[in-house]
């Protein structure tokens, strides 16, 4: 059984009085902690204050991104160490808006993986095509090779999570289509397994304009064990709307 799992990426947006909706959302994830894993990635300036108010709920708190080395000289950067150091659980890898905006490559991604796997974070992997790829008709092609790319040499269903989050969706209030998600979520299992891991087992969530009027219609789906939502997550009404409509 996949547990469903709901996480919030709140990217550059958060200061100190985000800590109010952090508590709400906690209260939420306590109230359904038996069926449903939560998590919130705030921006790395608010992780220590969100560990030290919403820390010991059900809530687990992330990073957004972190470096593929521990420490070192790379200025304005953060390890996989120092964010576990910081309280975070968990880490979102591979965002395409880090793939774009930052260049990271898949070799990138997968040494990120690697790094955050190997101090204990449970990993976020996002991968996901642009509309012309969808367009083109190539999109099961182009998101098998980039999985495969992005993949650390190995994984566990407990501490990788894949994301799939169509380029075009995000940020967009186009949602895709729940047959088309439900085409790559097993499309992503079957890289998953045969790069050595158990598909069947792995959490594969959706990622891409969810909201509190869309997310029932996509948890209706077997194969969608849960999503990772951007501005939805913001506002505990919208956020903690979803996450009740991931409890079975
Ligand atoms: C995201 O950026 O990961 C995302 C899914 O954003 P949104 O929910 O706003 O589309």
């Amino acid at each position: 059984m996949r547990r469903p799992y709901i996480v919030g990426n709140w990217k550059m947006h958060g200061t100190a009085d985000a800590l109010t909706t952090l508590a709400d959302i906690a209260a939420c994830a306590d109230s359904v902690a038996k069926q449903v894993d939560v998590g919130i990635a705030p921006p790395a300036t608010l992780l220590h204050r969100a560990v030290s108010s919403v820390g010991g709920s059900a809530l687990a708190l992330g990073g957004q991104d972190c470096h593929s080395e521990q420490h070192g000289a790379f200025t304005g950067d953060m390890s996989a160490e120092m964010l576990r150091d910081a309280g975070a659980e968990f880490v979102i890898i591979g965002h395409s808006e880090r793939r774009s905006g930052h260049r990271e490559t898949n070799a990138d991604v997968r040494a990120k993986a690697a790094a955050a796997m190997a101090v204990g974070l449970g990993c976020i992997l996002c991968i996901g095509e642009p509309l012309d790829v969808r367009e083109a008709g190539e999109a099961e092609d182009y998101l098998a090779g980039q999985l495969a790319a992005s993949l650390p040499n190995s994984f566990t269903p407990d501490m990788l999570t894949i994301a799939y989050e169509p380029i075009w969706a995000i940020g967009t209030g186009h949602r895709a289509g729940r047959d088309d998600i439900v085409a790559v979520h097993r499309l992503i299992r079957t890289v998953l397994t045969g790069a050595g891991g158990d598909g069947a087992a792995q959490r594969v969530l959706y990622g891409g304009s969810v909201n509190a009027s869309n997310a029932a219609d996509l948890f209706a789906a077997d194969e969608i064990d849960g999503a990772l939502v951007g501005g939805a997550s913001l506002k505990a009404e919208s956020f903690n709307a979803i996450i009740r409509a991931a409890a079975p």
